[in-house]
Parts: structure tokens; sequence; C-alpha cells
């Protein structure tokens, strides 16, 4: 492949929220675009910016060296590529696979792609659309060094914090998997704490100002959790399992006795009592880790 430079054809299949602002984001750094998605309305706007319409997935992928795809699942990346029929023009394009998906299926993906002949990257967002081209924005991708070489000009314009994974091709979905499983838990964590306010008469919005206020503290406590886990060193706490376990304990006696869901306060007590029961309760809190690995 040529080195790429503005002049450079760039595929984009997919347009819903994220794959439009990846598309607009390169229309307006002067990429030359050709779209392709199955409800052809949503290329409307990217067609009047100047990108060309693909009238079928074969041909987008035809059109130029480099494709990005970034829809729902796996599964809809998937059912596109049945649409495809012949696949003698793929040998040496590249394939940029940004959709979110499991570390197998990312896997799978790449065996799909090499016996076509086609270089195949898998990448992680890690940012909401509106976010895509910002400086701080990161994207992360996995896949052969020299082709993400290749191809990081045009990413750095979708992600100022373009981090490359190395070579195994599952590591950007392990690690999206790992912060959205992070992530599932802060929104519920926030929403119990939403009850918690509605139903004693506090201002949410002051709440998740304060929590704003703590993010750069929670950020470090993060990273003390991952070395304490990393190093398997839960021996000199600031804070025991017991503790903060009897404190969690309270949280469904408040739910009790304040009538509100108690799915999240039960669950965690319930995951804390454990670790207690098995011994843990002088180690810090990461120590849940330890009734966790036991499936
Ligand atoms: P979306 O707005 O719901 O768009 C979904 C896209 O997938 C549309 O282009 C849709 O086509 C296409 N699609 C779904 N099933 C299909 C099928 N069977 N055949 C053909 N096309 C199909 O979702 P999104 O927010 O853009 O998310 C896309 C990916 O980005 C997801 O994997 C998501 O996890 C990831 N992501 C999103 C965000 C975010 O904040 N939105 C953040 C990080 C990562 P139609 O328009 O024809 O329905």
């Amino acid at each position: 492949m040529k080195t790429i430079n503005n002049n450079t054809g760039i595929s984009v299949i997919g347009l819903g929220s994220m794959g439009s602002a990846l598309a607009s984001t390169l229309i307006n750094k002067g990429f030359q675009l050709t779209v392709w998605n199955r409800d052809e309305n949503k290329a409307r706007t990217l067609i009047e910016l100047g990108a060309q319409m693909a009238d079928s997935v074969e041909s987008a992928f035809a059109a130029n060296p480099v494709t990005i795809m970034c829809v729902s699942n796996y599964e809809a990346a998937h059912s596109i590529m049945a649409q495809v029929r012949t696949y003698d023009k793929w040998a040496g394009k590249t394939f940029i696979h940004l959709s979110s998906g499991t570390p197998k299926e990312a896997r799978d993906m790449e065996l799909f792609f090499s016996s076509k002949g086609a270089e195949y990257l898998d990448g992680a967002i890690l940012a909401w659309p509106s976010q895509i081209g910002g400086e701080e924005t990161t994207i992360l991708i996995s896949g052969e060094q020299v082709v993400f070489e290749k191809v990081a000009p045009i990413m750095k314009v979708l992600a100022g914090n373009l981090t490359y994974m190395g070579r195994e091709i599952a590591s950007a979905s392990s690690l999206f998997s790992a912060v959205l499983a992070y992530l599932a838990g802060e929104w519920i964590g926030f929403c119990h704490g939403a009850l918690i306010c509605e139903a004693e008469g506090i201002d949410v919005e002051v709440f998740g100002g304060i929590m704003h206020k703590l993010s750069s503290i929670l950020g470090a406590e993060l990273a003390h959790m991952g070395k304490v886990i990393r190093h398997d060193d839960y021996y000199n706490p600031e804070s025991t399992i017991k503790t903060s376990g009897s404190d969690i304990a309270k949280l469904v006696q408040h739910a009790r006795e304040a009538g509100i869901n108690s799915d999240l306060t039960t669950f965690a007590a319930g995951l804390f009592k454990k670790a207690i029961d098995a011994g843990h309760g002088e180690e810090e809190h990461a120590a849940i880790i330890k009734v966790m690995r036991n499936i």
C-alpha cells in the first residue's frame, strides 16, 4: 500500500451514531470517502459533504485500499460480509474493524480476513461519538505492527490517543471488555446512589458533582487496585474487606428502610460476605477477586 495521506481513499461501512462520527471526521479532514450503510438514508448528510455512496458492500470494499467498519456487533459484521460474492479484490487491502465484540470474535474475524488475503486490524473505541477526532480520544488497535503503522495517520485523525495494543489480535477487544465491565458497575452504582438521593431528598445533580470532584482520587484508586491484584499484595490495607463489607451491608438495610431497589446492594453485600467467610476479612477490598475467580 502507498503512503497514507489526505488523497488516500477510505471506505466506511456502517453509518450509525459511531460510524457517522468516524466518517464525518475523516471527510472534514479532507479524506476521500466511499460509504455504505444498510439504511441508505443515513448516508445523505455525508454525500452532501462529498462522500460517494457505494451501491453494494462489495463495491465499498473494492473502492479503496483501506476500509473501516463500525456496526452494532460482529453478528452484524458477518451478515454484511455474507453479501460479498467474490473476494478477488481483497488481496493486500486493509480492513479496520471497530465494532465492539468479544476476544474470540476478534480472533475468528482475523482468520476470516487472512483467509481472503486481506490485512486485518481489530480496534475498540473508548469514546462517545461526539468525542471522535478529539486530542484525548482513545481508540485501541491490535494486529500486525507494520499494518498499524501504515494506517496510523488515518486513525490519529479519529483519536489523538490512538493506542497500539500489540500483535495479539484480541488485545483491543479484551481491554474494551474489561473497561465495559468496570463501566457496568459504575453506571449501576451511580443509579443506586441516585435512588438513595431521591429517597432522602438530596439533589442528584449535587451527587453527580461530588463524584466528578472525586474522579481523580477514584482514578488513582483504580491504578492502585491494578497494582495490588497484579502483584497479589492485599496485605497492607487502608480499608479492609471486613470494614467495606460491613458498610455495604448497611446499604441493604438502607434499601429496606427507604423502600428502594436492592439488587445491586444485595449482590455486593453477598460478595463481600463470601470473601469474609473465606478468610479474607483483614485484606484490602481488591481481594474480593479471590472469590470472584471461583466460577
Ligand atoms: P448504532 O447507532 O445502533 O448503529 C448500528 C450500525 O450497525 C448501523 O449502521 C446499522 O445499520 C448497522 N447494522 C446493525 N445490524 C446490521 C445488520 N444486520 N446488517 C447491516 N448493518 C447492520 O450503533 P453505534 O452507536 O454506531 O455503535 C456501533 C459500534 O460502535 C458498536 O459496536 C458499539 O459498541 C461501538 N461503540 C459505540 C459507542 C457509542 O457511544 N455509540 C461508543 C464506543 C463504541 P442500519 O443503519 O441500516 O440499521
